[in-house]
């Protein structure tokens, strides 16, 4: 069994990025990976613009106070001045409107009084005061954003200022899925005794789009060699990552570690101390002729094992995958918990549950039901699993905890 973190480098080490950046409207960037770092041709600001409604003026003209000046201009925003300010002279000016030529203060319109054409200015602001200076944010040429950026609403906001109509991404992942097993049956068919319905087809394809990559689903295989060899070369024909669930534990119709031997695979990882999911095979098997090595993870088929198994070790591989910057991999908190945690010792075991966010801080509280990794039902609404380290059976209530999150954490009204 090798251990989570010793799993987690060996994966990532094996993780490489497909480099094939594609151009895309700035539309449909979100969640993309930039591909190449983005420079801005444009200075932030564009040129000297007034950071207040009030009037530009020389603030050598306010040596003596009150000073009394005529508006020779108003300049609404979008509109060039026109005037070059000479002694004595002030212009009207809106926030964000280019400064005049010739002024190189803001008086704010509160500290004027108005009379007709003639202003008086009762104080004097700073020299350079309330003036937004051109490229005092951004300079052109400057990198504007790095590569390996997950663009967000900030980032396509600071992207659509900088005129970047489209952007290089990474080409997003495929992810190939399949469920393996004879007791599957698809949601929508008829359950006869002894069968099961394939959630983790499912669950495993809103994960891999939840990670920004493209699932491939490839539906269910049953336990026959003949029809799972062809399943998995199927899906390595076609995908960057393959993602199995079933079928690779140590029973008569576990064949999966088998077949990828056959098929010439390399197995890095047979079994992980981790509890749920200590079946896991982690292999590479030879892409077509232009492609990096396909990964290949066998997750276990209990539904909770194969969720907790892609949080804790596909996850990163995607993130690494998809061109993002390191930091790879989960996001552990520390995070008192409410309840004891109880665990048998001999993995590092996951608990899972919910951080919510109190008037206090954080707390981890159990899913309430059974804990069992054949138990899908209550790990609905999971946001976070506590860690329960290897070697250790007891972690009290009140103490802090490693606690990984895997969802938005939630508000509760108390
Ligand atoms: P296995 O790893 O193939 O021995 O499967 C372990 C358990 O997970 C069995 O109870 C299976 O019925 C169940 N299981 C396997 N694959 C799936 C799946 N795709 N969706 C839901 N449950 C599954
Ligand atoms: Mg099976």
């Amino acid at each position: 069994m090798t251990p989570a973190t010793a799993a987690e480098a060996q994966i990532l080490a094996l993780m490489t990025c497909p480099q094939q950046p594609e151009t895309v409207p700035l539309s449909a960037a979100l969640g993309r990976v930039l591909a190449a770092p983005v420079l801005s041709a444009l200075d932030f600001p564009h040129w000297d613009n007034s950071a207040m409604d009030g009037y530009a003026v020389r603030h050598q003209d306010l040596a003596a106070l009150p000073a009394i000046l005529t508006v020779v201009e108003e300049i609404p925003a979008g509109r060039p001045p026109t005037c070059t300010i000479q002694p004595g002279e002030a212009a009207r000016i809106l926030t964000g409107s280019m400064m005049p030529d010739g002024a190189d203060t803001v008086v704010m319109q509160e500290l004027t009084q108005k009379d007709c054409d003639r202003i008086t200015i009762l104080e004097a602001p700073s020299p350079g005061a309330f003036v937004r200076r051109r490229a005092s944010f951004h300079q052109a040429g400057a990198e504007l954003l790095p590569a390996g950026v997950v663009l967000g609403a900030p980032d396509i906001a600071v992207l659509a200022a900088a005129q970047c109509a489209e952007v290089s991404v990474h080409r997003r992942l495929r992810v190939a899925i399949l469920s393996t097993g004879d007791e599957l049956v698809q949601p929508h068919e008829p359950l006869g005794p002894g069968q099961i319905v394939d959630s983790n087809q499912f669950a495993l394809a809103a994960l891999v789009q939840q990670a920004g990559a493209e699932p491939i689903c490839l539906g269910i295989v049953p336990d026959d060699p003949i029809k799972l060899r062809q399943g998995i070369a199927t899906a390595v024909a076609q995908a960057d990552v393959v993602l199995s669930s079933g079928g690779v534990s140590v029973g008569d119709y576990d064949f999966i570690d088998q077949l990828l031997t056959d098929l010439g695979a390399t197995l890095h990882i047979r079994s992980v101390a981790v509890k749920p999911g200590k079946p896991l095979t982690v292999a590479t098997l030879a892409g077509s002729a232009d492609r990096p090595p396909v990964l290949y993870f066998g997750l276990p088929g209990n539904p909770v094992s194969s969720l907790v198994s892609f949080w804790r070790f596909v996850q990163p591989a995607l993130q690494k995958g998809s061109g993002r910057q390191a930091p790879w991999g989960p996001l552990f908190l520390p995070v008192a918990s409410h309840p004891d945690l109880k665990a048998g010792g001999q993995r590092e075991t996951y608990l899972w549950g919910q951080i919510q966010v109190t008037a206090t801080g954080l707390t981890f509280s159990l899913a309430g039901g059974s804990h069992s990794s054949g138990n899908l039902i209550n790990l609905s609404r999971t946001n976070a699993l506590a860690v329960v380290p290897q070697g250790q059976t007891h972690i009290p209530a009140g103490k802090v905890a490693q606690v990984m999150v895997v969802g938005a954490l939630a508000n509760q009204i108390d």
